[in-house]
């Protein structure tokens, strides 16, 4: 017999969890339908195993710095098995807790890939299960290009499954992830290099950010190549594989390991969608309304697979609302993709909220000015190891309104909560100079900029 639901998440990551939950909340039968692992790319192969990385690659920054500070300190090696052991540990633990979670909040956990019968009907493994709204949370995956070898490197997905420290890595990407992956190997002693197809890192960041990362990202010892288009991955009898240029037919350089981090596509083809009637784009993203409704109303999207601000409490805020509306008699409620706050975890860090320079440029013209501050942090003021910091506020109008910050420094991960609220709140410079700084720290400059 076709089990009944009121909603079943397709996906049991950072939004279809949040959806199931917060509408069991309200007392409606949810059930959530996962391939993989409960909790889904961010507690599995995204944020929660990468920022553990991170942590472990700031510790080797501060024993850099740890003699400057006078520490008599001689670091005798460092175990990739035991950082890795305690990071999979940790995080086998909140999976386990995600279970215990679902079935004291009375929702159904189904195991399983599931396809679309009909509209309303779903499949797992032979079994039929029924709901009156669906919800897809189908995530995203990493991109490999379509060339010869590709099939020889990795994506952060085999990041996260590497056994031990790769010596000679080459990641090609110039985005977040790339980035991120880049500054935790550097740091944690692997001989790093990355190769961009363009000039740029991050591009659609500001480009202060852009420039800064990039001049800390060499002085730490990154090599980066700008303008490689790869052809060709040849794998040598050594186990080490040569990367050739499509320009030149030349190798680009042997490295030992080879990450992919050029993009990720959504998790929608292969869910047989046709059969419900939901319509994607040409990228396969499946679009929704401003209230999260694909094209057949009763069918949602939330999440990377929208293709939508793809961060994990954007999905998680999106799902939270969704649910709202459906069942917490809330018809208004969906969510503002306006003024998303992000950090990447790059070294040294970069926060962002808000519009770029260029962009407010393009919306505002003359209107725009800009505050912009450039220093090395206290922290750094007599350490060999300089890493500086960078702000900028992008002001608008005769009030100067505040549209955008961008921070690149120690600290900047934890700075720009507190200044997003403000920003959506409407906050203008006069706003920020007339709050008392907080001395003496780095973000004290975000309120005393001239
Ligand atoms: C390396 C990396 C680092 C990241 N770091 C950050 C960060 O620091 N901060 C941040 O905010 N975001 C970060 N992200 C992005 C974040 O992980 C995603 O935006 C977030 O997980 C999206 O949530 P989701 O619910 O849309 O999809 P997911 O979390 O990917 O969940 C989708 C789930 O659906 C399952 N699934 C797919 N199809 C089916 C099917 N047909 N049937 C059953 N199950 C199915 C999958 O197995 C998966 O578990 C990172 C991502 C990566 C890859």
């Amino acid at each position: 017999m076709t089990k009944q639901y009121d909603l079943i998440a397709v996906g049991a990551g950072s939004g279809g969890l949040s959806v199931a939950e917060r509408a069991a909340r309200y007392g409606a039968k949810c059930a959530v339908i996962e391939a993989g692992k409960l909790g889904g790319t961010c507690v599995n192969l995204g944020c929660v195993p990468k920022k553990v990385m991170w942590y472990g690659a700031d510790v080797a920054h501060t024993l850099q710095d740890a003699r400057d500070y006078g520490f008599d300190i001689e670091v005798k090696g460092f175990s990739w098995e035991i950082l890795k052991k305690q990071r999979d540990d940790y995080v086998a633990g909140i999976t386990r807790w995600y279970h215990t979670y679902l079935k004291d909040s009375d929702i159904d956990e189904i195991t399983g890939y599931a396809r679309f019968v009909d509209a309303h009907t779903l499949e797992v493994e032979g079994k039929r299960f029924r709901a009156e709204h669906i919800v897809i949370a189908s995530g995203s995956y990493p991109v490999v290009p379509s060339i010869p070898g590709a099939e020889h490197g990795i994506t952060s997905d085999g990041f996260f499954a590497l056994e031990q420290l790769p010596q000679r890595i080459a990641i090609i990407g110039s985005g977040y992830i790339a980035v991120e992956i880049a500054g935790m190997l550097n740091a944690l002693g692997a001989d790093v290099t990355m190769l961009l197809r363009g000039e740029q890192l991050l591009r659609p960041f500001d480009a202060m950010l852009r420039e800064c990362l990039m001049e800390e990202m060499i002085n730490a010892g990154i090599n980066i190549v700008t303008s490689s288009r790869i052809a060709e991955v040849v794998k040598g009898n050594d186990g080490d594989v040569a990367l050739i240029c499509a320009e030149t037919g030349q190798s680009l350089g042997r490295f030992g390991q080879l990450l992919w981090a050029i993009g990720r596509a959504p998790a929608s083809a292969g869910m047989a969608l046709e059969n419900a009637g939901i319509t994607t784009d040409s990228e396969g993203h499946i679009p929704t309304d401003a209230f999260q409704n694909t094209n057949i109303p009763h069918i949602h999207a939330v999440g990377d697979v929208t293709g939508r601000a793809q961060l994990t409490p954007v999905a998680i805020a999106a799902a939270r609302r969704l649910a709202d509306r459906l069942f917490g008699g809330m018809p208004e409620r969906k969510l503002d993709y306006e003024l998303i706050p992000t950090v990447i975890f790059s070294h040294p860090p970069i926060a962002t909220v808000g519009l770029t320079e260029s962009e407010a440029r393009e919306i505002h013209g003359d209107a725009v000015k800009i505050y912009q501050s450039r220093f090395t942090p206290m922290y750094h003021a007599f350490t060999r190891h300089q890493r500086k910091m960078a702000m900028k506020l992008v002001t608008v109008g005769a009030r100067e309104k505040v549209v955008g910050c961008h921070v690149i420094g120690v600290g900047a991960d934890e700075m720009l909560q507190g200044f997003a609220v403000a920003i959506r709140m409407g906050a203008t410079k006069q706003e920020l100079d007339d709050t008392i700084a907080i001395h003496p720290t780095a973000a004290e400059e975000l309120v005393t900029m001239r």
